[in-house]
């Protein structure tokens, strides 16, 4: 569920006393809370690409960039994963700030070749096909990837990912800037997906429609979506494949 606050409401309840206001609606942070067998995920959508994903004890970090202070109210990664070098994925002086001395990070090679020393040092590398168990956490890369001619300059094959996460018990994809891919249609066992599609760089609506209708997670978010007309994904989506399609603001100013 959405916090059932948002910042207008708060702000208009902040009213008179007008520095608690600011106070109160700078913490505000929206929080999606999945329930499981296993216990609850929560899901915080920041901005666009970045998101945080926690799952008992374990809290990751996905593409933080734009600075430490989007991530306020969010509790403290104990990994943090990047996709790509793109700036919407990969910004280092966030990723230090949010990384500190000790986090683990996880990335593909063409980030981690940017990383100064420190950073690389505790970083692993993973690579599209590889798995490994990181700061307690299970992660695959899955290959990301454009395949339609004319956006194959924005992502070619072999530099950057998607990952499919162990957090709760359960598998959470997380696309990165791919369109719908064989490696993405052949996911199994999905429970919870955040799927990119915007134009020029990643996907139609159609596209990713299509992919998800192939891999069935039981519940699909759109994220990396600037412009693009969810209701119409998740008309696409339809009812009959068993997937529950998820509208966040990943825009919010
Ligand atoms: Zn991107």
């Amino acid at each position: 569920m959405r916090s059932p606050i948002s910042i207008p409401a708060l702000a208009r309840y902040c009213g008179g006393v007008w520095l608690v206001g600011i106070a109160l609606c700078a913490a505000e942070v929206t929080r999606e809370r999945i329930p499981t067998p296993a216990g609850e995920l929560v899901l915080y959508p920041i901005q666009h690409a970045t998101l945080a994903l926690q799952g008992g004890d374990r809290v990751v970090y996905v593409d933080p960039v734009g600075g430490a202070a989007r991530f306020e109210g969010v509790p403290k990664p104990t990994l943090v994963l990047v996709t790509d070098i793109h700036g919407d994925h990969f910004h280092l002086e966030t990723l230090q700030a949010v990384a500190g001395e000790a986090v683990p990070l996880l990335a593909p090679s063409a980030v981690v070749e940017k990383l100064p020393t420190a950073l690389r040092s505790r970083a692993t590398t993973l690579d599209a096909g590889q798995r490994r168990e990181v700061g307690g956490v299970l992660v695959e890369a899955i290959a990301a990837y454009n395949t339609t001619p004319e956006r194959l300059r924005y992502h070619a094959k072999g530099r950057g990912v998607g990952f499919v996460i162990a957090l709760a018990g359960q598998r959470i994809y997380v696309s990165g800037d791919t369109e719908d891919v064989p490696e993405m249609r052949a996911l199994e066992n999905i429970t919870v997906a955040l799927v990119s599609m915007n134009l020029p760089y990643t996907m139609t609506v159609e596209q990713a429609a299509d992919a998800v209708r192939a891999f069935r997670p039981k519940r699909v978010y759109p994220y990396h979506c600037r412009g693009s007309d969810l209701e119409k994904f998740k008309a696409l989506v339809g009812a009959d494949a068993g997937v529950e399609v998820r509208l966040l603001d990943w825009y919010r100013p």
